[in-house]
């Protein structure tokens, strides 16, 4: 009964407002632009409508009319309709249009205002659009005006206000926009910055002066910035360690966000190459949920991953059921999964590997807790037997399950395309490996190799694969790390 007129900034999800990724979670329909990428829209629930009205290569794009229409349309129909615009909607971006339209209808529009190309993408680049001493303001114009009739921008009265001048738009007409602002006086020698595809990981800036904007190759969605704040260079998504890399996920989709998020942040392009899926076991569960009826008859539950975490605590219904059991985590990733559940693990091993969980339980002081009892240990059908077997060797009595299976996932053929021009891969599990293998060729393999831990690296290496980096802390975050730390190094 709302439509929402969301501003989804300029395409780093981190930039979404706190405000528009709540709405992108509860809608019901989504109408967006072509430029919205796939981690902003997966926020929205999975039977949410999606509907692109932007351009796209072959089809026509849905005219302004027909997008007010179809606002107006779903404003009538479904509870929450987000009409999710790039940058901010009222930027260049028609919303004011279609708030016009929606009022007129009786519709209930809210606008959520979003971080504007105009203003993020010069300091993803590092440029300050005003700073003390060089400008005290800035103007943001449309690079279309140069082109259009009618009442528009006066860059001759622009141009003398010396303040910084932005141009969306402006990609296809930069040779008019600069020339309006050299006849009107500014100079040749004028900083400017060219930023494509800012804020994401292709961002690419380039500097040059208003005499040479015309010679420089500039694709759109592209802002350029003019002033002499353009010469300033300040830290840039370009100088995050990994900027510039593409890089290869093998988890399975359902558990690779964090990694993905991760390497993202540190500036590289992921290809998602879900190599494995988790699946139910077997038995359907059966032997998971007969161990979840009975786990105060335990000493200790020990999960191996977040996974087996997730799915045997989500089977409990009531935390007291673990009665005096206390509870084991292989490493912080499934603690993590373990206080989701909202229990606190009672022991996380130093290292996290499953011989680390074995030498943690060595190490516990058995006098005090009585001689080694019961364990009841859920985790992979595949799983290595270091952990029961480990622990039956320091007498406990060991009931393993099987939590859950990974099977081997089929990945797209666009996935594959791109990861014949990766740099990296980072793998995270043996089975990860295996699974690469089956997909992509041995010569495939990017030339960088990722493993989190010495039992990935083992099976790489077992399977010919040379790894370069091993996290140093078994974790997402270690391997993100390591990987940084090596790009950095090797400059690449
Ligand atoms: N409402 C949007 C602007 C829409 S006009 C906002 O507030 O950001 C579209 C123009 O914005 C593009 O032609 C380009 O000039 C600029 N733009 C949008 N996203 C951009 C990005 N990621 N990097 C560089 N320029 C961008």
């Amino acid at each position: 009964m709302t439509v929402y007129l969301v501003g989804a900034g300029p395409g780093d999800p981190g930039l979404l407002t706190v405000r528009g990724a709540e709405l992108l979670r509860s809608a019901e329909v989504v109408v967006h632009d072509r430029l919205i990428g796939p981690r902003i829209l997966d926020l929205a629930p999975p039977t949410a409508r999606l509907v692109d009205v932007g351009k796209s290569a072959g089809s026509a794009p849905t005219s302004q009319e027909e997008t007010n229409a179809l606002l107006v349309a779903l404003g009538r129909e479904a509870r929450v309709v987000v009409r999710l615009k790039g940058g901010d909607p009222y930027v260049f971006g028609r919303g004011g249009e279609e708030a016009i339209a929606l009022a007129a209808a009786e519709v209930d529009y809210e606008v959520v205002p979003g971080v504007s190309a105009a203003t993020a993408v010069a300091a993803c680049a590092g440029v300050p659009l005003t700073h003390r001493g060089v400008a005290s303001g800035f103007a943001v114009v449309s690079g279309h005006d140069v082109s259009s009739t009618g009442p528009g921008v006066d860059w001759g009265r622009l141009a003398e206000a010396r303040c910084t001048v932005v141009v969306l738009m402006g990609a296809a007409q930069r040779a008019l926009v600069a020339g309006r602002l050299l006849s009107a006086g500014r100079a040749p020698s004028t900083p400017v910055l060219v930023v494509e595809r800012g804020s994401s990981p292709q961002q690419r800036s380039v500097r040059t002066t208003l005499g040479e904007l015309d010679a420089v190759d500039v694709e759109s969605p592209a802002t350029i910035v003019v002033g002499e704040v353009a010469a300033l260079r300040l830290a840039s998504y370009e100088d995050r360690p990994l900027a510039g890399w593409r890089v290869v996920v093998t988890r399975a989709a359902s558990s690779s966000a964090p990694l993905v998020a991760l390497l993202e942040r540190a500036g590289a392009s992921v290809v998602e190459l879900p190599v494995v899926e988790i699946r139910d076991p077997e038995d359907g569960g059966a032997a998971l949920r007969a161990a979840a009826d009975r786990l105060a008859v335990y000493d200790w539950v020990v999960v191996t991953s977040a996974n087996g975490a997730e799915r045997l605590l989500g089977l409990i219904r009531d935390a007291r059921s673990l009665g005096r059991a206390r509870v084991a985590a292989v490493g912080p990733a499934t603690a993590a999964a373990v206080r989701r559940a909202g229990i606190v693990p009672d022991l996380v091993p130093d290292r996290f590997v499953a011989e680390g969980l074995v030498d943690a339980f060595r190490a516990l002081d058995v006098r005090a807790s009585g001689r080694p009892g019961r364990v009841l240990l859920a985790q992979a059908a595949a799983a290595r037997p270091v952990v029961a077997d480990g622990l039956a060797a320091l007498g406990w009595d060991v009931d393993a399950v099987v939590a859950y299976q990974s099977a081997r996932a089929t990945p797209g053929r666009a996935a594959l395309d791109e990861v014949a021009r990766a740099d990296a891969v980072v793998f995270t599990s043996a089975s990860t490996v295996e699974g690469f293998l089956e997909v992509v060729d041995r010569k495939g393999v990017p030339p960088v190799v990722a493993s989190i831990g010495p039992v990935t690296t083992a099976a790489a290496e077992s399977a010919g694969i040379r790894v370069c980096v091993e996290a140093g802390h078994h974790t997402v975050a270690g391997v993100v790390d390591a990987l940084s730390a090596f790009a950095s190094s090797s400059g690449r």
